[in-house]
C-alpha cells in the first residue's frame, strides 16, 4: 500500500480520485471502482501497490507487440483490479475478483528482469490486469528499470487522464492500448465508459512512444464491416505507423453469447482493416471455428 497521486480532499474525511475519468468519490473505507484505490482515514492509497498476481517471461508478441522489438522477451508483471467493467474480460479473474497476490518492490522486480537479459528480456510489461490503475507502483518500476537499461511496455485499455498520462509516459517505450470498439453505446453500455478518453490517450502516446491497438471482434456487437473500417480509418489519420490487431472473441466472464468468430469472417474483416493501415494482424486464430 501507498499514498495515492492523483485526488483531491473534498472536506475532512471525503476524497475525489482524480487519475482516470470515473473520478470516483469515496467516503472513509470506501475502495474505487477499480478496487485498487482506497479511502482510508481521509486520504487515497493504492492498495494494489507492489501486489503481484502474476510474473511471467513472456515473448513480446504475446502482449501483443509485433513491430517492437521481435522475437524478444519481456518480464510481464500483473496486480489486480480494473477500471473498466468488460462483461467479456478475458483477464477477469485478476481484473475482476479477488484474486491471490504476494508482496513485491520496485527494486526487486527491476533486479529480476535484470537477471533475465541473459534469457532474452528486454525489460518489463506492466500487464495482465489493467497497468494505469496500478499508477504509483509502474512509475516507480519504470523510473527504476530505466536507470538500469530496461524498456518499459504497458498494455492497457488506456481509461486514464491526460495529466497522469503525460507524466509517466517519458518512461514508456511501447504500448499496447485497447480500442475495444469504435462506439460510445458499446463502450457505455458493455465496458461501462467513455470512448473519447481512450480515443485521447491512443492519440497522446501515438506521439510519445510506440504503439500497436488491439480490437477485439465480438460477433454482432463491434464486428460489422462498417464499424471495423471507421475505427482502421481513424487509427491511419492518427498514424500510419500504428499497427492494428484485430483478435477473435471466445465467450468468457458474463457475455457467454454470442459464439465464436469464424475465421472467414476474421480474414474479411483484416481485409477490410487494411484498405486503411499497412500493419493489420489477426489475433486468437487457435480458437477460430
Ligand atoms: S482510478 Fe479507480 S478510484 Fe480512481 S477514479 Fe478511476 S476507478 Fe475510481
Amino acid at each position: 500500500m501507498k499514498a495515492a497521486m492523483y485526488y483531491e480532499k473534498a472536506n475532512d474525511t471525503d476524497v475525489r480520485c482524480m487519475l482516470c475519468p470515473h473520478g470516483c468519490f469515496l467516503k472513509p473505507g470506501q475502495t474505487g471502482i477499480c478496487r485498487a484505490r482506497k479511502n482510508i482515514e481521509g486520504e487515497l492509497y493504492s492498495i494494489n501497490y507492489g501486489k503481484m498476481t502474476s510474473l511471467a517471461l513472456d515473448p513480446i508478441e504475446k502482449k501483443p507487440l509485433v513491430n517492437f522489438h521481435p522475437g524478444s522477451y519481456i518480464l510481464s508483471a500483473g496486480s489486480f483490479g480494473c477500471n473498466l467493467k468488460c462483461s467479456f474480460c478475458q483477464n477477469w479473474r485478476i481484473s475482476q475478483a479477488e484474486s491471490q497476490s504476494a508482496d513485491m518492490t520496485p527494486e526487486a522486480l527491476v533486479e529480476k528482469a535484470v537477471g533475465l537479459l541473459p534469457r532474452g528480456n528486454i525489460g518489463i510489461a506492466y500487464t495482465y490486469n489493467e497497468p494505469l490503475i496500478w499508477y504509483e507502483f509502474v512509475r516507480d518500476c519504470s523510473l527504476l528499470a530505466h536507470e538500469n537499461g530496461l524498456l518499459n511496455v504497458l498494455v492497457t485499455n488506456g481509461y486514464i487522464q491526460k495529466e497522469p498520462m503525460e507524466k509517466l509516459l517519458p518512461f514508456v517505450d511501447a504500448m499496447n492500448i485497447d480500442l475495444k470498439a469504435f462506439s460510445s453505446d458499446f463502450y457505455k453500455s458493455i465496458c461501462k465508459g467513455e470512448i473519447d478518453f481512450v480515443m485521447n490517450t491512443i492519440r497522446l502516446c501515438a506521439e510519445a512512444c510506440h504503439v500497436e491497438v488491439t480490437n477485439l471482434l465480438i460477433p454482432g456487437e463491434n464486428d460489422s464491416e462498417e464499424e471495423v473500417s471507421a475505427l482502421s480509418s481513424w487509427l491511419a489519420e492518427v498514424s500510419q505507423n500504428i499497427t492494428l490487431h484485430l483478435t477473435a472473441y471466445h465467450p468468457d466472464y458474463k457475455m457467454k453469447k454470442p459464439g465464436f468468430m469464424s475465421r472467414k469472417r476474421m480474414f474479411e474483416l483484416i481485409n477490410v482493416a487494411k484498405k486503411h493501415l499497412k500493419n493489420v494482424y489477426c489475433g486468437n486464430m487457435h480458437i477460430l471455428i
